[in-house]
């Protein structure tokens, strides 16, 4: 059985990375799916999303990385999947999971939303929280993995350099 793990990963953190871990158990083959999404405004381009996912996934086998637009269950029956694997951190994430599971289901009877309960240590982990942090300075070293933590801090420290001067004095220098 293949499963689509779809989602902005804008940067993957341990939260998505642990889910991917848990889900290749579960299934035959898994594909970390980046939805390209024009409404937003990520900090990472879809490329080097894919690229640091890439690097974070490599060692399973059976975990594909790949990008798309338009319906998550379209791509889904592109790609041969009939699971959709979802996270459930919070109260908060279920109300919106169970309504987007609910619209999929009207979309094709045939995939199915499987969701995992986020591991404890991650329960509060979010790409926004990550963010959040680096944009402040602050370590995220925990959160992320380190090769997406360089990425992160050299993006906020280019930005404050050109943009702001003044904070950037307070943001530590890169630790590479
Ligand atoms: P979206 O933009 O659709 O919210 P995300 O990349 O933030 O996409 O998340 C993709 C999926 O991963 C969602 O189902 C989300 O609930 C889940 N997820 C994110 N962080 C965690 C975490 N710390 N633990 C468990 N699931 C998570």
């Amino acid at each position: 059985m293949i499963a689509i793990y779809p989602g902005s990963f804008d940067p993957i953190t341990f939260g998505h990375l642990d889910l991917i871990e848990r889900g290749s158990k579960l299934f035959e083959r898994v594909i970390v799916a980046v939805l390209r999404n024009p409404n937003k405004t990520p900090l990472f381009s879809v490329q080097k999303r894919l690229e640091q996912i890439t690097l974070s996934v490599e060692h399973l086998p059976n975990v594909e990385v790949d990008s798309f637009d338009g319906l998550t269950v379209n791509y889904a029956q592109i790609r041969g999947a009939s699971v959709l694997l979802r996270g459930l951190r919070a109260v908060s994430d279920f109300e919106v999971e169970l309504q987007m599971a609910h619209t999929n289901k009207t979309l094709s009877t045939q995939i199915e939303t499987v969701f995992l309960a986020t591991s404890n240590e991650y329960s509060f982990l979010s790409s926004s929280v990550v963010r959040e942090i680096a944009r402040f300075g602050g370590s995220v070293d925990h959160l992320i993995p380190p090769h997406v933590a360089l990425d992160i801090h050299k993006c906020y420290a280019h930005n404050k350099t050109t943009s702001n001067p003044k904070i950037t004095e307070a943001v530590p220098p890169l630790n590479n």
